[in-house]
């Protein structure tokens, strides 16, 4: 087997296309070099020697060593260089992951390596360098040790061993803070021999002198990495699989840290952060790759490099072009300059907000570089909702002091409290508060608390260190390098200035402009939501929204699958509609009498004694579900809408509480013990489970009686002035052929006898839910009665799996850690399980009725994954509340795609 695949000199053994082989770094690495730019050489040791190493205890293929030295030897053929040399210029390399999916900063790298005290003195002397070489080896031992010997801050340390080594040095030496590139090679020399003693002290073993040794113990550190704790997290947030391993790139290093002609900078094609054409990044002078994307020095922005190094920058430039033309996508990548030369280090598909996404997309299409197809594919469904995330009212906002800029790293607006440490803002947002994380720099370590939080604020640190680029995929508002505040962990306080704020206390950030604001302020919705539902002239001219409805358009053209919305009320249809729904899939029909007191009547149906009572209450409600329906029908125009017979889980319709009885006893003039005595004889052990969907009308025809004579008069209002209606009446949690039909019968004889009574003619249909296991399993006995199906998998999922939708909340995380559940399945649909319920009731259904209509209603019509797999199911329809429209719209577009 070939485990080794090398790159150089314009030839490579793998090219863009084995990612899953090579990794996304050494894949892109052999394409790049195959294309003529400038790479230095180098071997990736692919990915399935990662699945050999867990799959053998930590140990490598047999060949693997000697296809490494072949490996090796290529590098030194082109790079004229030697590893291990004590004469002449040594060959140096650096040891870097690379998943299939870029995991930005959360595995392990070494740089510097094949540094000894014999090739550090080669080194110096083919240099001339005595600093550069010492500097370089110092490095070397730090992150070597650090990596791969495990020399790490215990938990009662304060400071990274290695750092706190420095520190000291530093003191003792200047007795003052200095830079490390100021030390001298003296100093660097002195470090180098402290560093070892640390590591002989820490770990019992000296530090490895042979090059090899330190090359394999580099490349385990890597391959350990996969498994380290935050590579995890990460994964289990991304859902990449932990079978996909990762690569390991060895490459020859070109140094940036050689003088004032070098430096090292990371850039993305254009702006990710609001999709602007121009490169975007940042750079230092006489500095290596890692003190850029580290965030410990605050580097420079890339087009500064113009007026620094000229002609590396021009090259930059023209790489820029090729890139994009290449990849036709914006690339994010990693460069160095030695003395003057620029060499390409990496180049992936550039993360971007949702915002730049669009934007991306838009203008690419423009500039012919990919089609509509693809700009549709380029925009992730699960970001969309970021584009119609809020932003901070401007009045508001000018009011507010300004108490420190940063850069903008994440759009949007957030305002929470503060909390200076991941674990203390995970508590509190588990709690129900909104948090902001606020940290000197983030590290990866920070993850966990990022998730909690609404937007993140560091004082230091650029826009491209590995934070902030998960941040901003995250669709997190984050301002970084706000060095005006100050964070002081010990007394949980941010200070900027004479203003003091403690933990708790609200801060405001805007990760559009970079601003920090004292307090909290109120936040308004984005141009899109002003401009689609507000029809706010100003807002439809803003080139966000312009962008926005032509991807919509483009959707619209490629999909398939329709997209209706869950709504109960007129204005949640009009918001639907806006958003390019195509009708209703579901109307909660008690969700109606939330409003108000109405629900006075509903409780007086619900807990009628008598058939004659419940006939008194059901009156009542008649004219208010008559004039619900018509105002859902008009706001409609003529779209479908399925109209959902009562559904009420009794426990969230009785009155509980004393006070609530005595008001209701007030009301219907009845004494108090009667409504008390009624609401414990209807109490159930399992609501969810009790007598609710079609049973209570299968108890009580009156009820179905009425709702169809409500909807049917209102339809025949609508007729009588001219507006369109398609009405849908469905009927809810059917597991049995014959509750259907007995339920069927009644809405038909309605129907029969409203159209006589008004004299009007309408059309409808009638059909039910599929949200109970017998249901889907005996779909071909229940279609001979319906007109159409909608997957109700909110129940589905909760009778399939077992598990109760509004208990699930004490073992969900647990389930996740587990890897039981994949994501919340009632957030995303188990499609092993609770989808194979579906595919069985489709294919049932159509057995009898082919031309069956079938559609879903539960929640994870608005999920994306959830909506793909509803489109290879061949359903008509998803529906989901009306703020996830485009993205399920956009969801199905790139499902039929
Ligand atoms: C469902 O069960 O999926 C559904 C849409 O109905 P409800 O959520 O109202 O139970
Ligand atoms: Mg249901």
């Amino acid at each position: 087997t070939k485990y080794v695949y090398t790159w150089g000199a314009g030839k490579a053994d793998g090219d863009g296309s084995m990612k899953a082989l090579l990794g996304g770094k050494g894949a892109n690495l052999a394409e790049m070099t195959k294309i003529g730019l400038p790479v230095p050489a180098g071997f990736t040791v692919t990915t399935e020697v990662c699945t050999y190493f867990y799959d053998n205890k930590r140990t490598y293929p047999a060949v693997l060593r000697a296809q490494m030295e072949a490996g090796i030897a290529n590098m030194e053929k082109i790079m004229g260089y030697k590893f291990g040399d004590s004469e002449g210029f040594p060959l140096l390399v650096a040891v870097r992951s690379g998943a299939r999916d870029s995991m930005p900063g959360m595995m392990d790298t070494v740089l510097n390596l094949g540094l000894n005290d014999k090739t550090v003195a080669a080194l110096a002397k083919a240099t001339d360098n005595e600093r550069f070489a010492w500097d370089c080896y110092r490095r070397f031992i730090q992150m070597y040790g650090d990596v791969v010997l495990g020399v790490q801050k215990t938990p009662d340390e304060d400071h990274e061993p290695f750092e706190a080594v420095i520190e000291k040095y530093k003191h003792e030496a200047y007795g003052s803070d200095i830079v490390d590139s100021d030390l001298t090679a003296e100093d660097n020399k002195e470090l180098v021999s402290r560093f070892k003693t640390l590591v002989k002290d820490r770990t019992g073993h000296g530090f490895p002198e042979d090059p090899w040794e330190q090359l394999e113990g580099a490349a385990g550190a890597v391959f350990g990495s996969w498994m380290n704790d935050r590579a995890i997290v990460y994964r289990r947030k991304y859902g990449i699989p932990a079978a996909w391993g990762t690569a390991v790139n060895v490459q020859a290093m070109v140094f940036g840290n050689t003088g004032p002609n070098s430096g090292s900078g990371v850039a993305f094609t254009r702006n990710p952060a609001n999709g602007e054409n121009v490169l975007y990044g940042e750079f230092l002078v006489n500095a290596q790759g890692e003190d850029v994307v580290a965030g410990v020095r605050t580097p420079d922005e890339v087009s500064g490099m113009a007026e620094a190094l000229p002609a590396a920058f021009k090259e930059l430039m023209k790489v820029r072009a090729i890139l994009e033309k290449h990849f036709r996508d914006v690339q994010d990548v990693e460069f160095t300059i030695q003395d003057g030369k620029l060499y390409m280090l990496q180049t992936r598909n550039g993360k971007r907000t949702a915002a730049a996404a669009l934007k991306f997309a838009a203008d690419m299409v423009k500039e012919k570089l990919i089609s509509w197809e693809t700009a549709v594919m380029r925009n992730p469904a699960d970001q969309l909702d970021q584009l119609l995330a809020p932003v901070f009212d401007i009045n508001e906002a000018k009011k507010a002091t300004v108490i420190a800029k940063g850069l903008p790293a994440g759009p949007g607006a957030a305002s929470g409290k503060i909390y200076l440490n991941a674990d203390r803002a995970v508590a509190a947002a588990e709690k129900g508060e909104k948090v902001l994380l606020v940290r000197v720099e983030t590290s990866p370590e920070d993850l966990r608390g990022m998730i909690a939080a609404e937007g993140i604020l560091t004082a230091r640190g650029g826009v491209s260190s590995h934070a902030a680029l998960v941040a901003r995929q995250m669709g997190k508002v984050c301002v970084c390098g706000a060095s005006a505040i100050e964070v002081d962990y010990d007394k949980k306080t941010v200070t900027a200035g004479d203003q003091v704020f403690k933990e708790g206390d609200f801060l405001s950030i805007d990760g559009t402009a970079g601003t920090v604001y004292g307090g909290e302020l109120a936040t308004e919705p984005s141009e899109i939501i002003t401009g689609l539902i507000n029809n706010k002239k100003a807002s439809q001219k803003t080139e966000k929204f312009q962008n926005f409805v032509q991807l919509m358009e483009w959707c619209s053209k490629a999909t398939r699958l329709g997209v209706r919305t869950n709504a109960d009320t007129p204005e949640q249809v009009k918001n639907a509609v806006a958003f390019g729904a195509e009708g209703i899939g579901l109307t909660r029909t008690e969700h109606m009498f939330f409003e108000g007191d109405r629900i006075d009547a509903m409780r007086e149906m619900i807990l009628a004694n008598t058939e004659e009572d419940r006939k008194k209450a059901l009156k009542k409600l008649l004219p208010h579900q008559r004039k619900d329906f018509f105002g859902i029908f008009k706001a409609l125009e003529g779209k479908p809408a399925t109209i959902r017979l009562l559904d009420p889980p009794l426990h969230e319709f009785l009155p509980n509480t004393e006070e609530s009885q005595a008001d209701l006893a007030e009301k219907m003039g009845v004494p108090v013990e009667e409504i008390s005595h009624r609401v414990h004889e209807l109490h159930e052990q399992n609501p969810m489970l009790g007598h609710r969907g079609c049973r209570l009308a299968i108890s009580y025809p009156e009820i179905a009686e009425m709702q169809a004579q409500a909807i049917f008069e209102a339809a025949a209002q609508c007729v009588k002035k001219g507006i369109p209606v398609k009405p849908e009446v469905m009927v809810p949690l059917v597991g049995y052929a014959r509750e259907l039909e007995l339920q069927v019968n009644i809405i038909h004889r309605v129907a029969a006898e409203v159209k006589a009574d008004k004299g009007v003619e309408f059309d409808y249909l009638v059909g039910t839910m599929i949200e109970v296991p017998r249901g889907a399993l005996t779909a071909d006995e229940i279609a001979k009665h319906a007109q159409f199906f909608s997957f109700g998998t909110n129940d589905l999922t909760q009778t399939a799996l077992g598990v109760s939708r509004d208990d699930m909340g004490s073992f969900l995380s647990s389930y996740q850690e587990n890897d039981i559940y994949p994501k919340n399945p009632f957030a995303s649909l188990d499609t092993t399980g609770v989808g194979q319920l579906m595919e069985i009731a489709v294919e049932k259904g159509r057995s009898v009725k082919p031309d069956i209509k079938l559609g879903i209603c539960g929640e994870h019509g608005g999920d994306p994954d959830s909506v793909t797999f509803c489109h290879k199911l061949g359903l008509a329809y998803v529906s989901c509340s009306p703020y996830r429209v485009p993205v399920a719209r956009l969801a199905a577009a790139q499902a039929a795609i």
